[in-house]
């Protein structure tokens, strides 16, 4: 086993009001302290944010955001800084989603300039990555890793490299019931290491990189096993506190 931390990460999308974020710390903290070897980061919507980060605080759990801008003010109605989101004791941020991507016209350009602002900020990015199901059936899975690793973290240089985490989140996977096998996984996420390690082959043995798409705790144990996968970045199973605390109890010790 590695000696990288293990982390899991849930992601709510637009889903819980405040009132549901509060109502599912109630239930999912009291058994949080249960895996310290674990970390875990919630990731609510921006207007939750206070709540669980107020309800969180003192506890290991920590707060992430969904999205942010890379500038750190202006003219950009709609869109949130990084320092906003630090003043509300946010440390991670998920940034490039497939769905940001496919449905809000989040480029890699766009990426390459938010993964550094992040991690300038002191935030931890979380950039996803994945192919389609055409992509993978056109054999070019490895080629669309390939860009978005290689252009998004284009500006990243190698000594902060180790400071960001990747999540392999195959877009067929996400939402749909159809999990990656562990061995598809486990040969994507260990590609995307082997693409880190042609920039730094000190960071790749140090960055994590989770699987994201349809975990569950009845398929984390054995996704969550494989040598170099390094966590869950989880949606639909997150939203139930049961369900998420399972995955996080499914972690390798
Ligand atoms: C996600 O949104 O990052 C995700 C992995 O969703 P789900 O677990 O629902 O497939």
């Amino acid at each position: 086993m590695s000696d990288r931390t293990p982390l899991v990460a849930a992601n709510w999308k637009m889903h819980k009001t405040n009132a549901e974020a509060a109502a599912f710390l109630d239930e999912f903290l009291p058994g949080a302290g249960g895996r310290p070897d674990v970390e875990v980061v919630i990731c609510p919507a921006f207007t939750a944010l206070r709540t669980v980060a107020e309800r969180t605080a003192g506890t290991p759990v920590r707060i992430g955001a969904q999205n942010m801008h890379h500038a750190a003010a202006g003219a950009f109605t709609g869109e949130v800084s990084a320092s906003m989101l630090e003043e509300l004791g946010v440390e991670a941020v998920v940034l490039g989603h497939s769905e940001r991507r496919q449905l809000f016209g989040e480029t890699d350009a766009g990426l390459q300039r938010k993964v550094p602002a992040a991690l300038q900020a002191g935030l931890l990015p979380i950039l996803c990555v994945g192919e389609t199901e055409e992509e993978r059936e056109a054999g070019e899975t490895e080629r669309k890793l390939r860009q978005q690793v290689q252009v998004d973290l284009a500006e990243v240089p190698e000594d902060h490299l180790a400071g960001i985490v990747v999540a392999y989140e195959p877009i067929w996977a996400i939402g749909t019931g159809n999990t990656a096998t562990p061995a598809q996984a486990q040969d994507a996420i260990a590609f995307v290491r082997a693409l880190l390690g042609d920039r730094s082959r000190e960071a790749a043995a140090e960055i994590r990189v989770l699987y994201g798409g349809s975990m569950n705790p009845g398929n984390a144990e054995e996704l969550l096993a494989q040598p170099d996968i390094d966590g869950g970045l989880v949606g639909g199973a997150s939203l139930d506190p049961g369900d998420f605390a399972g995955i996080v109890a499914a972690a390798p010790r």
